[in-house]
């Protein structure tokens, strides 16, 4: 299917207004606040439909389909991959009126409507002492339902699983505007629409399973001289069997970087730093397992491993971790932040693979992540002004290209979306695409949900070039 760049007639906009009023906006420079993502940027939207109910979300999309203009959904627009920005000409559709949130103590849910900010959902459900597991470090911006249509994860998924795994029940408009709601009982078609980037369907209201908070959680860092011994201290501790809430990774430039910006006394020798959190409400299992992580940390060769006394002290361990992302947007200020997965075991071989490529580019290079599950966030650092794009795009698709070779997959957790679209023919079998367009097919025959993300146009095309628009300033170019 070829994205095609409509206009958008007249008529639509005017039956728009009729069922909507004032919850269309067209005001051509208001528009221009909605071209952007916090990775990407393309032509304005013709019209943004502030939905208040999912009742607006499904007059919207109705009229849409029938006169087969593309709806392109929008959250928190803190998505690194270029989902809800727009490719063409469209109607957007932004849930930040739809933040509706009900927790129930009783069957442990929150019922969010899409718009909820993230952190919302744990900071409602702490009084009766429940939380919302999934913790992207955007939480504080992102939605509820950016991250389900992502399937967002954070450092606490290592243990606790990703936003699909909280999902207990969906509503969502379809792309001919019918409302349905549905369990993940039978055929799991919400976990279809999970992921799915805003290509299948809206989503306009979630069950969501929440937790007890745990009693006791004890922090450990590590300092360690040579990168390898750092991911063979993952290994290692995946082999004894812990599951630690959350295991993250700084390499020597992120370690760096946030010395610079902090100055906190970090070891700006070493080559890895680790930091580990095990959780439970078990104080002697917690204590257990926190050693048992701190012995493999020294097995595979620390230099220094620290525990934390008390929870202002891991605070203060957290903050380095915490820290990287602003430390390093003060290195340069614009920064492509890869999102890729490997398995443990080659979390080594594939990091120095990358130092290695990192050193035939001039830009600045960081890795760091979440390594506890394999999933790293290599960083090239560059100004969007002056230095080379291209050059940009060919290093993170090299980057991209070191997972593959390792067995591992192009995104952790941003999507796929624009940045990585023209990717997939080269990712994913041929087959497997085709079985995802006929899938998309089924739900949206008009292709109007989400056009130019996440599926690559296979119209004969394999060849992988980088789409640009993602890091500059041009027209999105889709010829894949
Ligand atoms: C500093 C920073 C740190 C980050 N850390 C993490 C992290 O730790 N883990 C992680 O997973 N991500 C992370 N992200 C990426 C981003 O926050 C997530 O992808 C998040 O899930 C996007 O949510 P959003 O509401 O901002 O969605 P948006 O950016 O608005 O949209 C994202 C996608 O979802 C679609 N969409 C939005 N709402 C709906 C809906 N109601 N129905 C259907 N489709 C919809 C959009 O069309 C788009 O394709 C980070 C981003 C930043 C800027």
């Amino acid at each position: 299917m070829k994205v095609e760049s409509h206009s958008v007639p007249n008529a639509l906009l005017e039956a728009l207004k009729a069922v909507l009023g004032n919850k269309l906006h067209t005001n051509p420079t208001e528009m221009l606040l909605y071209r952007y993502d916090a990775i990407a940027q393309g032509p304005a939207p013709v019209a943004v439909v502030i939905a208040e109910t999912t009742q607006d979300v499904a007059n919207t999309l109705k009229l849409c389909n029938a006169y087969k203009i593309p709806v392109v959904p929008r959250g928190g627009s803190s998505g690194l991959s270029g989902g809800a920005v727009p490719v063409g000409a469209c109607i957007m559709v932004a849930t930040n009126k739809m933040t509706k949130l009900e927790v129930d103590e009783f069957s442990r849910t929150a019922t969010v409507q899409p718009g909820v900010i993230t952190d919302a959902i744990s900071v409602k459900a702490k009084s009766v002492g429940l939380y919302y597991p999934p913790d992207p470090a955007s939480s504080r911006q992102s939605t509820i339902g950016g991250n389900i249509a992502e399937n967002a994860g954070g450092p606490q998924c290592l243990k606790k699983g990703v936003t699909g795994d909280y999902v207990l029940e969906l509503e969502f408009v379809t792309s001919d505007g019918e409302i349905r709601r549905m369990n993940r009982e039978g055929l799991d078609i919400p976990g279809v629409i999970i992921g799915s980037e805003g290509t299948l369907a809206f989503v306009t209201q979630a069950i969501l399973k929440l937790e007890p908070i745990p009693k006791f959680t004890r922090t450990a860092f590590a300092v360690f001289s040579d990168l390898g011994q750092a991911g063979r201290a993952v290994a290692l501790i995946t082999a004894r069997g812990l599951t630690p809430a959350k295991l993250e990774l700084m390499d020597q430039n992120s370690i760096r970087a946030v010395e610079q910006f902090l100055h906190m006394g970090l070891p700006i020798d070493a080559e890895a730093i680790l930091v580990c959190d095990c959780d439970g409400d078990d104080e002697a299992v917690v204590n257990l397992e926190i050693e048992s992580a701190a012995e493999a940390f020294r097995e595979a060769g620390a230099t220094q491993v620290k525990l934390a006394a008390d929870a202002l002290e891991a605070a203060q361990l957290w903050k380095a971790r915490r820290s990287v992302s602003p430390a390093l947007g003060n290195i340069r200020p614009n920064r492509f932040n890869e999102d890729i997965v490997v398995p443990r075991s080659t979390l080594e071989p594939a990091m120095r693979e990358m130092q290695e490529i990192a050193k035939r580019y001039p830009f600045p290079f960081a890795i760091f992540g979440h390594a506890g599950d394999g999933n790293l966030h290599p960083n090239i650092l560059f100004n969007r002004t002056t230095d080379n794009i291209e050059q940009v795009d060919e290093f993170a698709h090299e980057i991209a290209r070191v997972a593959l070779r390792h067995g591992g997959v192009l995104s952790g957790e941003h999507g796929i979306g624009l940045m990585k679209r023209g990717f997939m023919t080269e990712a994913t079998p041929r087959a497997t695409l085709e079985a995802y367009w006929r899938v998309k097919h089924a739900f949206d025959p008009n292709g109007i949900m989400n056009p130019g993300k996440l599926l690559p146009d296979l119209g004969g095309a394999t060849v992988v070039k980088p789409e640009r628009v993602a890091l500059g300033e041009r027209d999105f170019d889709l010829t894949t």
